[in-house]
């Protein structure tokens, strides 16, 4: 069976077809660690793990790069404001360097509370700053580098293609060129590498055009050609990322290695938004992370079924009735294949296709994660063959076994339920509140008793006989 995915650069679904038989190359763009990453940032991180892991299951032999950007991404994704990365060191008190440590344990953290795979490699861009160099060197060699005070720039009107990946309209772009170009020939053309210029930054480096450090989108480039060659199959990130950094690193990669594309496919996934008045903002320091989802009761696997439960390329609506959903699915998909487990022996059948009854389920959700990674259609087609009379215990979980491989929902790890609510009658009252508080959709106070019964130790959660409060798990 074919994978087809949605590649940006053609607008449209192909069959993915490697540039090595056999072979997956997946360039993922790193979290800035100046800070926790957001669920937002994490959504991006769950996309790129399910396109891993559908590309496994299908048989390929996946190597996945992602960077850490530690160093270059300023304020804003152009060439203007502050390193994040000083950032965080002047908000905190500690170094740069501690900064990008301490947000790379917190990424990783949450990524393994949320099952997604590490990569084959991580890399940080501080780690690979003479690869970032060489490049920029190419690039001066060729003529697409032109040095200010300020920064080796890349010259976005040597070449025609220019913006190819976002389609942008370069004219209405460099309409306004006149006015607030700084140092910079063209509104389109960015920093290769900044000059420190007096300023003392904590990271800096020599280069031969003078200390200073270099821009994000290089990072990109430098290590993706590293570690998959100057051409490679995959690259995925945020929506954000199209018409900026990946519209960059697309003309730096081509333009020093003189090879096109650089990635044949383009896989870019969509923001996650808030409802309710919930803000999310990394640099105000104002997000969710995984802890927070955490600390009010949630299981961050209730959060990766969210994910799942929307396609990788359309907005996902975020608010705690929302989340409450997911907790109640994910809970009963626990329970049932708990029960499945306590009957049938989960080794008994071990391939789905070849077995004629699961056969069945096995095309129609495989068909699915093909079909552009199709999720939710996916789960519906899981879950119908769990609640299937037709099928034994055994068939049952072989197909459980075969798709949480991709799903990555630990649903084969057997669940202990807390024991019942035993809730005094303080949070019994709360919960009563909070009921006749939605229906007065007074969200707020609605939202402010959720907080107060979880900061009481418990969660509610969705019964077919109304919500019910449980303790919350350690
Ligand atoms: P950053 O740490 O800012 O470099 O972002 C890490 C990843 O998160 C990138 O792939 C962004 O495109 C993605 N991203 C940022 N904000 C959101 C959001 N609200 N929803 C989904 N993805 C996001
Ligand atoms: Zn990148």
């Amino acid at each position: 069976m074919e994978v087809k995915l949605y590649n940006t650069m053609s607008r449209a679904t192909e069959v993915f077809d490697p540039i090595e038989a056999g072979q997956a190359g997946i360039y993922t763009c790193g979290p800035t660690v100046y800070h926790h990453a957001h669920i937002g940032n994490m959504r991006a991180y769950v996309a790129a793990d399910v396109l891993v892991r559908t590309l496994r299951l299908s048989g390929l032999n996946v190597k996945h790069v992602m960077n850490i950007t530690d160093v270059g991404h300023l304020t804003s994704d152009e060439d203007e404001g502050d390193d994040k990365m000083e950032v965080g060191a002047a908000r905190e008190g500690i170094t740069a360097w501690d900064i990008a440590e301490r947000y790379t344990v917190s990424f990783f953290e949450q990524s393994e509370k949320l099952n997604i795979k590490r990569p084959n490699i991580v890399c940080r861009a501080t780690d690979h700053i003479a690869q970032q160099i060489t490049m920029i060197e190419q690039l001066e060699e060729k003529g697409f580098a032109y040095k200010t005070d300020e920064a080796v720039y890349f010259d976005t009107t040597k070449i025609d293609d220019y913006g190819k990946l976002a389609r942008l309209d370069l004219e209405g772009l460099r309409g306004g060129e006149r006015v607030d170009l700084g140092a910079k020939h063209s509104k389109t053309d960015f920093a290769l590498w900044k000059f420190s210029r007096g300023e003392k930054r904590q990271m800096e480096w020599d280069s031969p055009w003078g200390v200073g450090f270099p821009g994000w989108h290089i990072e990109c480039s430098a290590m993706s050609a590293h570690y998959l060659g100057d051409q490679f199959d995959i690259h995925t990130g945020g929506i954000d990322h199209i018409p900026v950094h990946h519209t960059n690193e697309i003309c730096q990669s081509e333009c020093a290695t003189g090879k096109a594309p650089f990635a044949k496919y383009w896989l870019h996934s969509e923001f996650l938004r808030l409802l309710d008045d919930i803000k999310m903002s990394k640099s105000s320091g104002d997000f969710l992370t995984v802890f927070e989802l955490e600390n009010r009761g949630y299981d961050p696997l209730a959060f990766r079924l969210l994910c799942l439960k929307a396609h990788y390329r359309t907005a996902m609506k975020f608010s705690w009735d929302v989340l409450d959903g997911a907790a109640t699915q994910y809970r009963r998909m626990r329970l049932a294949v708990t029960a499945l487990l306590d009957q049938g022996d989960a080794d008994a059948v071990a391939d789905t296709a070849a077995d004629e009854a699961t056969a069945r389920y096995d095309t129609l959700i495989r068909s699915a994660l093909y079909d552009d990674l199709a999720t939710p259609v996916a789960l519906t087609h899981l879950q119908a063959a769990i609640g299937d009379d037709t099928l034994s215990a055994a068939q049952k979980l072989s197909l459980v076994k075969t798709f949480d491989g991709v799903f990555g929902l630990s649903l084969m790890e057997p669940f202990v339920e807390e024991s019942g609510s035993d809730a005094g009658e303080d949070v019994q009252a709360m919960l009563e509140a909070r009921q006749q508080a939605r229906k007065d959709k007074d969200w707020a106070e609605a939202d402010r008793l959720r907080e107060a019964i979880a900061a009481a130790g418990y969660v509610i959660v969705d019964t077919p006989d109304g919500p019910k409060l449980e303790a919350a798990k350690a």
